[in-house]
């Protein structure tokens, strides 16, 4: 049983599915590349201490989600369950920061997070994400809106919102924190555990709280807005301003806090109707603090990150991606021996010439090989008869009209010309 079943929450993505993946991931390098991003690859694992302190203790990832484990030298590492703390670690270990600035970097890969599977929420899930370091410009916070917003427009995407907010900075955030729990404090009893266990460590998790039994409560927490500093605040306004100025809709949000402990000032959401109760596919914020906290000098950045499985999802259930109808260029029909030997020869040179060539491996007969050609939408087949090899040619039938020809087979170089041609 564990030997053909998949872990559970993992994916296969076979032949018929990959070719969407293909499709989206082709549209993302495209759009970052618009933006200016660059890509940036980091390892699956990373030492735990970097998401401990990257993402925060009090969180669902840390507390319950990561997939740790300790390697055969005892050392603790983690399957990275997130982009953004490995980004910075690569940022700060290569020195990426030592050219010019803003640096623009995006990711794309697997993540781990032992959560419970659901549609379009998996335990292994595809994430791309970006991050641009180096710069608290508020156009940034804007850009990285409009990107992911391209994104969803070059994928014939729609119905999707944009939420935001500012939670501020260390500066602004104390009070904040104070003026919350007293507010909670004496709710607290109707509110969930992980409520109950965050109120005086980390209160302004509570305002995401998914719970139901919390929402009431939550309705009525005061808003971080009057805290603010006057440096938060005035980001904030000019945030806006640039939305405005470039038309992008948006709704505040004051509730919205993420996950993560390590934003700062402008937080975001992107969320599409067409995903039902999951609706979020991508989300993301400021984290001034985060690179120092990681041991670098204080440099700002804003990054995002998009659950690419449930895109993909969305853009499925819209009929937005479409796996084209592809195939050979060309089937060799062989009978064995000696006209096997040639076609294998021909195979060879039409494949390195770029062509797709299938050829039969099942010493079948020549009606089944014909029948192959015909599954996979070869556009044409090459026939090694044995009478015409004997004059140095070989048949070459298109399969769309029927119409046959001779190929020389001296002249390959002509043959790959025929090829070429009729594969248009
Ligand atoms: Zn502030
Ligand atoms: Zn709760």
């Amino acid at each position: 049983m564990t030997l053909t079943t998949k872990p559970r929450g993992t994916n296969d993505i076979a032949p018929g599915e990959i070719e969407f993946w293909h499709e989206l991931e082709e549209r993302i390098r495209r759009v970052c590349s618009a933006y200016g991003f660059q890509e940036l690859r980091t390892p699956i694992f990373e030492h735990t201490e970097l998401f401990q302190r990257g993402i925060g203790e009090a969180t669902d990832i840390v507390e319950k989600e990561m997939y740790t484990f300790l390697d055969r030298g005892q050392r603790s590492l983690t399957l990275r369950p997130e982009g953004t703390a490995p980004a910075v670690r690569a940022f700060l270990e290569n020195n990426l920061g030592a050219g010019s600035l803003p640096v623009k970097l995006y990711y794309y890969g697997p993540m781990f997070r032992y959560e419970r599977p659901q549609a379009g929420r998996y335990r292994q899930f595809v994430q791309f994400g970006f991050e641009v370091f180096g710069s608290a410009d508020p156009l940034l916070d804007v850009e990285a809106i409009m990107l992911p917003l391209e994104l969803y427009k070059a994928c014939g995407l729609s119905g999707f919102e944009v939420e935001i907010n500012s939670i501020g900075c260390p500066e602004c955030r104390p009070n904040y924190r104070q003026e919350l729990i007293e507010y909670f404090e004496p709710r607290i009893d109707g509110m969930c555990s992980s409520c109950k266990s965050r109120l005086h460590r980390n209160p302004m998790r509570l305002l995401d709280c998914k719970v139901e039994a919390c929402q009431e409560v939550l309705a009525g927490a005061p808003p971080i807005a009057k805290h603010l500093c006057a440096d938060c605040s005035q980001h904030f306004s000019e945030v806006l301003s640039y939305l405005d100025a470039l038309g992008v809709e948006y709704k505040l949000n004051p509730r919205l806090v993420r996950g993560f402990d390590y934003y700062t000032k402008t937080v975001f959401e992107v969320t599409s109707k067409e995903l039902g109760s999951q609706n979020a596919i991508g989300a993301g914020g400021r984290y001034d603090g985060l690179v120092e906290e990681l041991g670098g000098k204080p440099t700002p950045a804003v990054g995002f990150a998009v659950g690419v499985d449930r895109l993909l999802l969305a853009l499925k259930v819209q009929g937005k991606l479409k796996s084209e109808e592809t195939g050979p260029q060309a089937y060799l029909v062989h009978f064995g021996g000696e006209t096997k030997r040639r076609a294998a020869w021909v195979a060879h040179y039409l494949r390195s010439h770029g062509f797709w060539v299938e050829l039969d491996y099942l010493n079948r007969s020549i009606k089944a090989q014909m029948k192959a050609a015909n599954r996979l939408n070869s556009r044409l087949v090459l026939i090694f008869g044995e009478e015409e090899l004997d004059r140095g040619r070989v048949i070459v039938r298109n399969m769309q009209d029927g119409h046959e020809q001779e190929a020389d087979l001296q002249e390959l170089e002509q043959l790959a010309k025929m090829v070429g041609e009729c594969a248009k």
